[in-house]
């Protein structure tokens, strides 16, 4: 790749204006091309990607793959997977690989490639799409893990925390059981005991998980993948349309399950969020967090909210989700926050987010996609002015068929700076949800490192206190190691 960029950079410097021509800033990005960038942005170490839902994750060429593989069935007319037997009007999945036009409607119907898809909107078109890859069998959770473990390591990346929903029907029935109380003490209290006999099961789906992920990948062979090196932690993807009780109860088994196993790291609520039942129960959803979360202090909390505009909500209720979700849940990350503008006291909530350092997880392709938003209306420049600290993620990589490589192109496309970008992919490790210290005690702005690896930094191995200090966090050991990512790959440009 070095040699690839470097000869690309020379030519292009001899090419513009001749002779006298200056050498070219290679971190430049405005001055690249869209292709160059992103093969640029492909290289490029980003540290990792924060918001990454795992059904969302897979392409429809690989559910349809799996479809086939598992004898699960095509609906025709719905352009859905189905459960089998693929009796008529059913077909077998295999059919698709000898009907051309069956293929491709099946690959617009799983994704959002073609805008206006089904005469549905771009939101519809997203949100439908997970019904109907809805059969595929859960066995392939593994597979999908495996293929985002892969396809994050191919793009230089290494860490990643994904959103799945652990015993989602066990935990439902739970809440369904015990009714609601209007009073979350005593839901906790009549829930705890049955949701904390549910940890031992979430922790081997957990690990089956895994086992599959690392079998697929080969982990244990003597030619693993590359993906076997990526760093997995889960968020509690907890559903905001389900009743309140069924929503409690899946957000208490999560803190429960995030004191147990530190390989689940935090909070999520998901479902859209302009949805009637997730917009009446917005509020009270917030106090749950809060409570259950004691404001971030028991389990991290990462929240998507602001995912709206006013072709979606009400202007009453676009005027406080994202406030909300800080002040009263406890968020020290919000997912998308793209309706800041309309928020009461806007102003306001940018300095506060500022100074006590929430981040938002910006999702350009998903926003553009779902609600319409995109260029100057998008609010990251808002944020980059405002000191506020973002990171690009993917949300939904298989669905909009966009890899986080894409989203650091599309954001420069934008006109980001390789400045924002590097620090973007920074903050994908400093707003982890990693255990133990930071290896930057000035986050945001990265100027500063603790004293222990200050000299470290960028080189391939630590000293021997630096060492110390990474045996005691696991995020200082992801930021060490992009670091040395991060300095060898600009060296390869330079
Ligand atoms: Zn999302």
């Amino acid at each position: 790749m070095k040699r690839f960029l470097g000869g690309l950079l020379a030519a292009c410097a001899l090419a513009i204006g001749g002779a006298e021509a200056q050498p070219r800033d290679p971190f430049d990005l405005q001055a690249m091309s869209g292709a160059e960038r992103t093969a640029f942005l492909r290289a490029m170490p980003k540290g990792g990607d924060l918001h990454l839902h795992l059904a969302g994750s897979a392409y429809p060429e690989t559910y349809l793959q799996w479809a086939i593989e598992d004898g699960v069935c095509i609906d025709p007319a719905a352009l859905s997977l189905a459960p089998p037997p693929c009796s008529a009007p059913l077909r077998p999945a295999s059919d698709a690989l000898s009907d051309n036009g069956l293929w491709s409607r099946m690959l617009d119907s799983l994704s959002t490639r073609q805008p206006g898809f089904a005469d549905r909107s771009g939101h519809d078109q997203f949100f439908t799409a997970f019904d109907r890859f809805g059969a595929t069998d859960p066995k392939r959770a593994g597979d999908m893990l495996a293929d985002v473990m892969q396809r994050m390591a191919i793009q230089n990346t290494w860490y990643v925390e994904v959103m799945v929903t652990p015993q989602s029907r066990e935990s439902r029935a739970v809440g369904r059981a015990i009714g609601w109380k209007g009073d979350m003490r005593a839901q906790a209290a009549a829930g705890r005991a049955q949701l904390e006999a549910l940890v031992p099961g979430a922790i081997a789906q957990t690990d089956a998980l895994e086992a599959r992920a690392r079998d697929v990948l080969g982990c244990a062979t003597p030619h693993p993948a590359a993906g076997c090196q990526v760093t997995v932690r889960y968020l509690v993807q907890s559903n905001r349309l389900v009743p309140l009780q069924e929503t409690f109860a899946q957000l208490q088994l999560g803190v429960a399950l995030i004191a147990r196993d530190h390989r689940w790291v935090g909070l999520q609520l998901v479902a859209p969020e302009d949805h009637p039942s997730a917009i009446r129960n917005y509020a009270a959803h917030m106090q749950m967090v809060g409570f259950l979360s004691d404001h971030g202090r028991k389990a991290r909390v990462a929240l998507h909210a602001g995912e709206l505009t006013p072709a979606f909500a009400t202007p009453g209720d676009l005027s406080f989700h994202i406030a909300s979700a800080v002040r009263d849940a406890g968020a020290s990350r919000i997912g998308h926050g793209v309706d800041l503008a309309y928020e009461d006291g806007a102003a306001g909530l940018v300095r506060e987010m500022a100074e006590r350092g929430v981040m938002v997880e910006v999702n350009l392709t998903s926003n553009a996609v779902i609600l319409g938003v995109s260029g100057d209306d998008h609010p990251w420049r808002w944020l980059r002015s405002a000191n506020v600290p973002f990171a690009l993620s993917t949300d939904d990589p298989g669905i909009s068929r966009s890899e986080l490589s894409q989203e650091y192109a599309r954001g420069a496309g934008e006109g980001m700076t390789y400045a924002d970008l590097r620090r973007s992919a920074r903050n994908a490790l400093a707003f982890s949800f990693l255990a133990g210290e930071s290896l930057w005690t000035d986050a945001p702005r990265y100027e500063r490192a603790t004293a222990a690896c200050a000299a470290d930094l960028g080189r391939p191995e630590p000293s021997r206190a630096c060492a110390a200090f990474l045996a005691r966090s696991d995020k200082a050991r992801e930021q060490f190691r992009f670091e040395a990512r991060l300095a060898a790959f600009e060296a390869s440009v330079r």
